[in-house]
């Protein structure tokens, strides 16, 4: 018997859900609160979308219960999605460090070929169409929007995070599922930046360098990242502190304090920096410090270190061994106290959400409510950078549309 199937939500999971729920013979309508499907999709990966990973692999992912990923990797892996979205028409390419991206490096191609797709197959798309509450009665779905009840024999819950509201992003599907007697998780804000109120930060702002960031957590596990640091003044961003953000926001979110350990020359060590700062002091010993360091690092970071490591002295001659070896230290082991995360306002994803032992890994399907699915970010999972979350959100949606189509 034809089905009404309602999916709640057009992002990548949503709109993949329905695209494969319409290959079955059943009404699917999605309803999407902004003007138009796929906006997190099309600012993904600063316009191109990061789609996916070379390396998609149940490591990349974090949560209460993150063995739940395995099952909807294992059925929707790297190869799978290329292949999915080649056979929509959109080819798919890698990058050096195992990123992936659709070949014309526009996210909004992605959104284009899933919704053509949906439409072709006939889903009907309603925009500006805010659900503000699913409740069911008698085997039937009732789906409540601003404009009125729609009835539905299944409902797909693909609402998403809170993560960048600026995007229209406001955690309203939590609620609904909370209403349907589910269990979430408090989030909290990942793959986001770090807000320092330590002066340092301020005084560089600006200044971007390759670094080495270490997070020690109070149980003693040690994070370590390398990549783009970037001093601002509210803290710090760059690709490095997206990357070991989650453990840092973690903490915080148990009430730990936080601080961050910053090699700001990863490529020397302490003893051979030492030397060299040590030689230095005789070689240039008429140059002013803040001249002489200007060799080796940025002359905003070389002004705080100074200010930092109390060295006034007018030339590198008159720095004591003790000194110099302080300097070196600091450079090598820089401590910034981190206060707080920038929250789901600069957010790409958001850790937690509904509870995971609560849906069933192989359909998506609620354990609680027959026929209520929940896709991607809605639920207690979050990746790593590089492509991990839209795959999550691809490969739950597809697990969920094929069960739902039938097969
Ligand atoms: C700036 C930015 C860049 C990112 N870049 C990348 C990247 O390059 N690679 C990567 O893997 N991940 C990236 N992410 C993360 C990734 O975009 C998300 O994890 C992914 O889009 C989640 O998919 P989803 O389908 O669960 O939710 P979403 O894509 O957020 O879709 C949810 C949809 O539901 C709609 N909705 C919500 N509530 C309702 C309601 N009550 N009624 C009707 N509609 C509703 C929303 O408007 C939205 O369209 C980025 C995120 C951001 C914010």
């Amino acid at each position: 018997m034809k089905k009404r199937i309602i999916i709640v939500g057009g992002g990548a999971s949503g709109l993949i859900c329905a695209l494969l729920v319409a290959e079955g013979d059943h009404e699917v309508i999605l309803l999407e609160k902004n003007s138009r499907v796929g906006r997190k999709i099309r600012a993904s990966g600063n316009g191109r979308c990061n789609i996916t990973n070379r390396r998609v692999d149940p490591s990349c992912y974090f949560g209460h219960h993150p063995a739940f990923v395995h099952y909807a990797l294992k059925q929707f892996s790297t190869d799978d999605l290329v292949r999915f979205f080649r056979k929509l028409g959109m080819e798919i390419v890698a990058v050096e460090d195992g990123r992936m991206f659709p070949m014309a490096m526009q996210a909004l191609v992605v959104v284009a070929f899933l919704e053509y797709a949906c439409r072709e197959r006939g889903v009907r798309i309603e925009t500006e169409t805010a659900v503000e509450d699913v409740t069911k009665e008698c085997g039937k779905f009732i789906v409540a929007t601003g404009s009125g009840k729609m009835y539905a024999d299944a409902v797909v819950l693909a609402t998403g995070s809170t993560a960048a509201p600026a995007l229209g992003a406001d955690g309203s599907g939590w609620r609904i599922a909370k209403g349907l007697g589910h269990r979430l998780h408090d989030p909290f804000a990942v793959l986001v930046q770090l807000q320092s109120g330590d002066p340092f930060c301020r005084a560089c702002k600006g200044v971007k360098l390759d670094a080495v960031i270490t997070f020690e957590a109070r149980d003693g596990t040690t994070y370590r990242v390398r990549g783009d640091l970037l001093f601002t003044d509210y803290g710090l961003s760059g690709l490095a502190i997206l990357d070991i953000s989650r453990f840092v926001s973690a903490a915080l979110h148990r009430g730990e304090t936080a601080a961050v350990t910053i090699d700001l020359l990863p490529d020397i060590s302490y003893d051979a920096l030492k030397k060299r700062l040590q030689k230095g002091r005789h070689q240039f010993g008429d140059l002013p410090p803040e001249l002489w360091l200007s060799g080796i690092l940025h002359q905003k970071v070389v002004a705080a270190l100074l200010r930092k490591t109390g060295i006034s002295e007018r030339s590198a001659r008159e720095l004591s061994t003790k000194k110099i070896q302080t300097l070196a230290y600091m450079i090598k082991h820089l401590k910034i106290k981190i206060d707080a995360t920038r929250g789901a306002k600069g957010a790409e994803v958001m850790a937690g959400g509904v509870d995971c032992h609560e849906v069933d890994p192989k359909t998506m399907e609620s354990k609680l409510v027959k026929n209520l699915f929940l896709t991607g970010e809605i639920l207690d999972i979050d990746g790593k950078r590089g492509g991990y979350n839209l795959h999550w959100a691809f490969a739950s949606g597809y697990l969920a549309g094929r069960k739902l189509r039938g097969g």
